[in-house]
């Protein structure tokens, strides 16, 4: 299972690169070597999306007394995050927003390592 790439309009992304992607680690085309990535607003919406059906079908479940409801839930939840993904848009990204954006994650990192020293 590949992605479009696009950059280059071919299918030189892999769908497990793709669905790792962000920016500060991009998935790499094949065919252009070009670098792109999902936006992170897309991934939260989808994991937002699954937890909340996960979060009800549970509590359908519970109410019902019954594990399919749960496992239908859970199988829709799964169903949906495919989907989901296949259709998330991807953004080409350039190496050097690639290193920003690792600058930017690892001063993050720095701040926080710092206010867990007052806690
Ligand atoms: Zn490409």
């Amino acid at each position: 299972m590949t992605h479009t790439c696009p950059r280059c309009k071919q299918p030189g992304i892999s769908n497990l690169a793709k669905r790792w992607s962000s920016r500060a680690v991009p998935a790499q085309c094949t065919v252009c070597s070009g670098l792109s990535h999902v936006l992170k607003s897309t991934d939260n919406g989808i994991w937002a999306a699954g937890v909340v059906i996960l979060v009800v079908s549970l509590i359908g479940a519970l109410g019902l007394n019954s594990a399919l409801f749960f496992v239908s839930g859970l199988v829709l939840a799964v169903a949906l995050n495919i989907r989901a993904w296949r259709r998330a848009k991807m953004y080409p990204i350039s190496q050097e927003a690639v290193a920003n954006a690792s600058k930017v994650g690892l001063a993050m990192l720095g701040v926080y390592a710092f206010l867990g020293l007052f806690q």
